[in-house]
């Protein structure tokens, strides 16, 4: 099999190394999801299911591959952080991407029933991917910077525009007329005069997206999940922190948690400086 005369076809697979000594940013987005999402039923503007789904499996990919130091993820796409230093798959670009995203959507679909037990999957869900190359930590913290920026900016038009749809009785040409040039206060305040709704009051998880970053888990010495068993998270436990594999002995654990909190400003960052390291 090794040396037969057909090999040399092999010669015309390149090698695609990534830069050595730099951050790797891989992005996962669902493909087509306003589709996938209108026949699936999603709640709109945000389907909390959907996203912990989305979190599920993103927990998953940070549980396989060690080397993924910080995810984050809003809507149908999560992004994650390799570390500068790591050597996944020899660095090669194609092997990286292709695993990462294929084994998210893997998980993705495995764990639908579970979120949505009465919604049979309609047709298979696919997700593209890219991996970006950063050379320093300046360019990570404006990444994800500029995603949760974007989460805050669609969740802010998102939640305008379906109040006017769902309880304002706006159609959706009508709603996007409405918000055309609209300035973030504006929406506040059409929010707070017209549907009674303070914007502040809407779930962070909405507002900030989720951070999925492994950290020092606080003491708990009856923690149920600590059993080396599969993960486990509950759809009806908003927030939770995820719990994955777990390590047995007697320091400090160290878990995978889901955050929804600021990753803009310095705390985050200054409270872990391993993320960047
Ligand atoms: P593309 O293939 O170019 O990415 P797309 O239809 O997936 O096209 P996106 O810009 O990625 O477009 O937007 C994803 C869309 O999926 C959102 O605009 C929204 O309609 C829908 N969506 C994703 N997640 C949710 C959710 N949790 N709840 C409600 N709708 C969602
Ligand atoms: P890598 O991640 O590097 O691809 P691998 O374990 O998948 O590692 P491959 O060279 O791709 O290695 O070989 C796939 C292996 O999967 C085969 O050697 C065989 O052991 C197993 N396999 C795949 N398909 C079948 C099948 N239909 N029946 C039995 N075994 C199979
Ligand atoms: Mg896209
Ligand atoms: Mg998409
Ligand atoms: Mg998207
Ligand atoms: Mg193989």
């Amino acid at each position: 099999m090794a040396n037969s005369k057909y090999a040399y076809v092999r010669n015309y697979e390149l090698p695609d190394p990534l830069l050595p000594g730099c951050f790797l940013m891989c992005r996962l987005d669902g493909h087509s999801f306003h589709r996938f999402s209108e026949v699936h039923g999603f709640t709109k503007p945000n389907d909390e299911r959907a996203l912990q789904l989305m979190d599920h499996a993103a927990t998953d990919v940070v549980s396989e591959y060690k080397d993924i130091v910080l995810a984050f993820g809003e809507s149908d796409e999560f992004s994650f952080l390799l570390r500068k230093s790591t050597n996944l798959y020899n660095r090669r670009h194609a092997k990286i991407l292709t695993t990462l995203t294929s084994y998210f959507t893997s998980c993705y679909v495995f764990h639908w029933p579970r979120y949505f037990p009465n919604t049979p999957m309609q047709y298979p869900p696919s997700f593209d991917g890219r991996i970006i190359v950063y050379p320093d930590e300046r360019s990570i913290r404006d990444y994800f910077a500029w995603r949760q920026a974007d989460t805050h900016i669609n969740n802010l038009y998102n939640t305008v525009f379906w109040a006017l749809v769902q309880e304002g009785g706006k159609t959706t040409t009508e709603a996007h007329a409405t918000l055309r040039g609209t300035v973030s206060a504006t929406k506040h305040e059409i929010l707070f005069k017209q549907f009674n709704t303070n914007y502040n009051d809407i779930s962070p998880r909405f507002k900030k997206g989720s951070i999925i970053v492994r950290q020092v888990l606080p003491e708990a010495p009856e923690n149920p999940q600590d059993d080396g068993s599969e993960q486990s998270l509950d759809p009806q436990v908003p927030n939770q922190a995820a719990i994955v594999g777990p390590k047995k002995g007697g320091r400090a654990k160290i878990g995978i948690t889901v955050l929804h909190c600021d990753i803009i400003g310095d705390e985050f960052w200054t409270e872990r400086p391993y993320i960047l390291s």
